[in-house]
């Protein structure tokens, strides 16, 4: 079910074919950068784990590598989509919580054990 779902996102990813603009995209530093080939990042999804198609450009002048598509889907410096990347939040929230919680436990005894007093 849930790998059926990521077929179907993952072919609605790639429905750009790779989101390809141009042989020449500005950089965003003023210079321009050159369309280089395209690239295929493993993406785990809260469906499964799923290929997107992503036009790498490359700036010379920066020495830096661009990949736009990556910023509109917000998927920069990571390999984790938006959805399982806030779930991951959650969880860390709440181990945060736990650890909170044993860190008072342990400078207040007499608050977690009132029988000792
Ligand atoms: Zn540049």
């Amino acid at each position: 079910m849930h790998q059926v779902g990521g077929v179907f996102l993952e072919k609605l990813l790639n429905a750009d074919a790779g989101d390809h603009r141009g042989s020449r995209i500005p950089c965003g530093q003023g210079h321009e950068a050159a369309f280089v080939d395209y690239r295929i990042k493993q993406v785990t999804t809260v469906l499964s784990e799923i290929g997107i198609k992503r036009a790498y450009y490359h700036c010379q002048k920066c020495g830096k590598g661009l990949i736009p598509k990556d910023k509109d889907l917000d998927l920069e410096n990571t390999s984790f989509s938006p959805g399982v990347r806030r779930m991951m939040a959650r969880v860390g929230a709440k181990e945060s919580f736990e650890d909170g919680r044993s860190d008072s436990r342990k400078n207040w005894p007499m608050w977690w054990s009132p029988s000792r007093r």
